[in-house]
Order: structure tokens, then sequence, then C-alpha cells
């Protein structure tokens, strides 16, 4: 008996669909063109996906590994390769090893590939595979570089012999700047290999290291010892963001990478000396990109005592009540009168004066006390909208809301029953989303974003400029403002390059139907430059400082408003 063609193929079908195996084919170029039902479930691939969309390397890897760069190797230099490999679960993006069998197919005549084939079995269950994942436990595969565990012993390691020699070890915290934009603009696999160069040029720079490895996506690990003063510890960081002026050949491109570091200098316990360099290549990067800050952490140290005093103590801050809320007017450029205000955050620490919001919402979102945080925030900005609604004032004020909080699906619920139980309307809270958040995990933050227009308040782009966005992602999103960061508004008077970059950032918030606020205006050959380009309202030092409260009510029940500018509380 003989089958047609079309009967062979749906033999071969349900034969492919019964596997409990991964089988995937793809175009030469590994342009994904089909997964059987098994291997969909295995990789819990979203139903709505368009695998044409996909490239195999979605598949077979995370963030590369030395088996998926060896098997990619093969299979594009048109080489059959069996061997240990990895799928990625596109739910969870954690990846798991497989035995894979990757065959290219050729044509018989020409003898050219025609598709690329894979058959990949999960080895969760084997114990042989947990050898395996050991040894990359220990090495990164992607870089060849120590793993987490491995330098942290190195570290304890490298303390316990600087303190005796009377030397201090140095924890540097390498961040690579705008990573999340050269993943979106090269895709993963150009992006790893990126990584890969980024790995090299760390080893061939931080020249006497330790130890070199790589703790996650883009953040690499340095640890150096034998130093004498936190000078040395400096001049190292220095020498390493100089390292990256010399731009990385990306498919014969120039691509120009500069890195953040944070410097944790000085003998304390090893995970500490990596969270401390953590929180400091935090501030480098909130104070700009490709630079470095220096935190000190002694054995018994000021700093490091105060580091963990204030984990716990924020804890308690809050329920003390220790936090409050500024509010700083935004306002019209046309004529000056407030018409928004920005709520931020402060807290009251005991003997230590009021801490700015930068040196703890780091440390609140990484122990989630953010959320809270967020809710008196909210609360107070709500009280304020009361009051001033019940005096006859109508205001809108804004608030920041950070990643941890878009991502919970209660979020938009918690923002519209307190706006109920202030009877407040959601007209008159603006969220604002920093750039880089907004673009991180668009399709969750999408969802929440969406949820809070449908409540009816407006929602804001933040610090933009900082981030990665593209217009089409702003288009996607329902902002209705966009904050063109202070890093910019603090050029746009020399005329220089900023005035350029402002007057376009302005053209396309227009185009796109965007409101517009100058962020940290201080000066008035600022304010001339952004009213000369048109810029509709600005926020900064040159109008106000944040102010309680208190101190905004009475401005704003000011009976002469037209006045405000001469008033003596309102900078
Ligand atoms: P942001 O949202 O961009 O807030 C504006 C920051 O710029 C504020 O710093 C403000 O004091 C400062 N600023 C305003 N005008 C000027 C100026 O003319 N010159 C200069 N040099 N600075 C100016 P602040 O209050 O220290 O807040 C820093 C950041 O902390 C905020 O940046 C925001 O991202 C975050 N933050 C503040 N409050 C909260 C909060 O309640 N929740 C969350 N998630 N983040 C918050
Ligand atoms: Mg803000
Ligand atoms: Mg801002």
């Amino acid at each position: 008996m003989t089958f047609s063609t079309e009967q062979w193929r749906n033999h071969f079908e349900s034969l492919v669909n019964n596997s409990d195996d991964f089988i995937a084919l793809a175009t030469p170029s590994g342009k994904m063109v089909y997964v059987n039902d098994a291997g969909k479930e295995l990789v819990s691939l979203p139903d709505d996906l368009d695998i044409s969309d996909t490239h195999l390397a979605d598949f077979v890897t995370s963030h590369g590994t030395l088996a998926y760069s060896e098997e990619m190797d093969h299979i594009f230099a048109g080489e059959n390769w069996k061997g240990t490999g990895w799928l990625r679960n596109w739910t969870n993006n954690k990846i798991f090893a497989v035995q894979a069998t990757s065959i290219v197919l050729t044509d018989p005549i020409s003898n050219e590939p025609v598709a690329l084939a894979t058959i990949r079995r999960d080895l969760r269950e084997i114990n042989a595979v947990k050898l395996e994942s050991d040894r990359l436990r220990l090495h990164d595969p992607l870089t060849g570089l120590s793993g987490r565990s491995q330098f942290e012993k190195k570290l304890e390691e490298s303390i316990a012999r600087s303190i005796m020699n009377g030397r201090y070890a140095s924890v540097l915290f390498v961040d690579v700047d705008r990573f999340h934009e050269i993943n979106a603009s090269l895709g993963h696999f150009v992006a790893d290999g990126l990584l890969v160069q980024v790995a090299n040029r760390l080893r061939n720079s931080a020249v006497g290291a330790q130890a070199i490895s790589r703790f996650g996506g883009d953040e690499f690990l340095i640890l150096m010892e034998n130093l004498t003063d936190k000078k040395q510890a400096s001049e190292i960081a220095r020498r390493l963001i100089v390292a990256f002026d010399e731009p990385f050949v990306v498919e014969k491109n120039d691509v120009f990478v500069s890195v953040s570091i944070g410097v944790c200098f000085g003998n304390t316990n090893a995970s500490q000396m990596i969270v401390l360099a953590d929180q400091a290549v935090y501030q480098a990067k909130s104070r700009g990109r490709a630079r470095f800050e220096i935190i000190e952490a002694t054995l018994g140290s000021q700093v490091a005592d105060d580091h963990v005093s204030k984990y716990r103590e924020l804890h308690l801050a809050i329920d003390r009540g220790e936090l409050f809320t500024l509010f700083q007017p935004i306002v019209r450029l046309t004529d000056k009168k407030i018409v928004a205000a920005e709520a931020l955050v402060r807290w009251m620490r005991p003997n230590h004066g009021i801490v700015p919001p930068l040196e703890f919402i780091h440390l609140a979102e990484s122990t989630g006390l953010i959320s809270r945080i967020g809710e008196l925030v909210l609360k107070s900005a709500c009280a304020l909208i009361k009051t001033l609604n019940d005096q006859g004032v109508s205001l809108r004020i804004a608030i920041n809301v950070s990643q941890l909080q878009l991502v919970d699906p209660n979020f938009a619920l918690m923002v519209t029953n307190e706006l109920i139980r202030y009877e407040v309307s959601p007209g008159q809270l603006t969220l604002e989303v920093t750039e880089s958040v907004a673009m991180d995990d668009i399709e969750t933050i999408g969802r929440t974003i969406a949820q809070l227009k449908e409540a009816g308040t407006l929602i804001s782009i933040d610090d933009f400029g900082t981030g990665y966005s593209s217009v089409r992602t702003l288009r996607h999103l329902p902002f209705d403002t966009l904050k063109i960061d202070r890093e910019f508004v603090s050029a746009v008077d020399e005329l220089g390059n900023d005035y350029a970059v402002v007057r376009a950032i302005i053209a396309m918030a227009n185009a796109l139907g965007l409101s517009i606020v100058a962020e940290g205006v201080e000066t008035s050959d600022q304010q001339d430059s952004l009213v000369q380009l048109g810029c509709p309202y600005a926020q900064g030092f040159l109008y106000s400082h944040p102010i309680s409260e208190g101190e905004l009510v009475a401005i704003l029940t000011f009976d002469d408003l037209d006045n405000i500018e001469q008033s003596p509380g309102f900078l």
C-alpha cells in the first residue's frame, strides 16, 4: 500500500504530535516554522504567540549557554548536532536541560540547507543532568566566568586575607547601561554575543582581579584584593569605565556600550559587600550613566552598620509613621500658575534627619515595602486633593509608582478604592511611571496601566530620555503626559545638543498628543528656552522646592493667586 503525499503528511504530523518530545522546524536562518503540541506545552508557549515571529534561538536558550552556542554554531554551519541542550520556558523564562538532536535538512539536489529540525527530550527527571547543572551553577555558560556562589566563596577568603594583612577587599558591581535597549534592538542572540565581548573586556581591563563573575543578565561582579585605600578602588572603577569608550563590533557595526559601577570598599561579610555594591551602582545609575559610586564598608564601620539598621528600620518606620510626603508644584509656563503638584516621599529618620527617596526606594523595592510606601503616598495625595476640593481649589496630584506596584494585579483596584474612599475624582490623579519601568514587562504593566486608564486616572511617563522607549511603545501605552528628564532640561539653555534633543522630544510628544512637563527647571535661561520651544508645563527649583501639604494649601488658597511668584514660601 502506498500513501499519497497528503496522507504521508497527516501520518507524520500525528506521529510528531503524539511524541512527548519537543519537535520543531525552522528555516535555515532560524525563523521558526513549526512546533509540535507536546513542544508547545513543554515550553508553555502562549496561545496567541505567532511562532513565525520567533527564532529558534528564542526557544533553545534564555540568555545563551555554551551548549547553546555550540549547538547553534554547528547547525548554522550546516552540521548536525547532538548533545545536552536547553529549552526555555516562555512563561517563567527558566531554561531546563534537554537531550537535543538538531538536524540540518538539505535539498537532495543542490545540497543547500532548506530547514533546521530539532528534537529535544526533557531531561529534568534524569539524574545524570544534575552533574551538568552543578557545573553550570559554578560557571556561567555564556561567558565562561565564575558564578555567584564561587564569587562569594572567593570574596570571603579575600576578606579574611585582607583583614590579616591590614589591606582591603573591594567588590565592583558592573552594570551595562541600557542593556534592555540593546537587547530589544539587536535581539537576544546578538545581545548574548555582545555580553561575551563585555565579559572579555572586563577580563582584560580588570588587571589583578581575584575573581570576575556574571551575577545576572547584564550584571558582573569583580573582586579586587590587597588594596591599601579607597582611592585605589576608585581608580580601578574609573579605568574600567574608560575601557568602554572603545566601541564593540557587532555584525560589522560599531556599538557603543557604557557601564555603571558600584564599588563597595572594605572588609565586612561577603553578602553584605555585594548588597552594598548593588546599592552603589543603583546610585551611580540614578545620577546618570557611565559613572561609578563608592560605598565604604569596613568591619563595624558606620556605613555597613548603617545599611543593615536602615533595612530593619524602614520596616518599623512605616508602622511608626515616619514617612511623609512633600509636594512639588508644576506650573503652566504661560502664566506660571500652579496646575498640578508631584507627591514625593521623604523619611524622617530619628537621629539622622530627613532621608531622600533615592536612598531608600531601592531598598523598599527589593524588600517589597514599596507597595506599602506607595499606598501611604497615594493616601496623602488623595487627602490633599480632598482638602483642596473642599476649599474650592481643584488641583491634580501626581504620584510615582514603581514596577513592583504595576505588576501587582490588585494595584488598579487598590487605587480606585482609595479614590472612592477620599471622594476624589480619578481625573485629579496622575500616576508617574519612569520610562525604564514602562518598557520592562510591557505586557503586565500595560494591563495595569489600561485598568488605571479605564478607571479614569491619568498616566505620565517620567524621566523621559533616560530609558529606551520606542515611539511605537509610546503609542502603544496610553500615556497622557511626558516628563522630560532633568538631565536634558539642565543643558537646554546652552544651545548645544540638548536644545535639539528637547526640541525633538517636544515635537514627538506633540505628534503623539501627549502633554509635556519639563522637570528640574532651575534657571530662567532654561525656562526661556523651554518657552521658546513651546513646552507648556514645568517643574523645578526655579518655581518651588518640594513643600509640605500645609504650605501648598496656603499658597493655593492665598487670595491673590497672581502673586504666587512673590510669595515668600514659594521659592
Ligand atoms: P522624580 O519622580 O523624577 O521626581 C523629581 C525629583 O527631582 C525629585 O527628587 C525632586 O525633588 C527633584 N527635583 C525637582 N526639581 C528639581 C530641580 O530643579 N533641580 C534638581 N536638581 N532636582 C529637582 P526626590 O524627591 O529626591 O525624588 C527622587 C526620585 O525618587 C523621584 O524622581 C522618584 O523617582 C522617586 N520617588 C519619590 N517619591 C516616590 C514615591 O512615593 N514612590 C516611588 N515609587 N518613587 C518615588
Ligand atoms: Mg516623578
Ligand atoms: Mg522625574
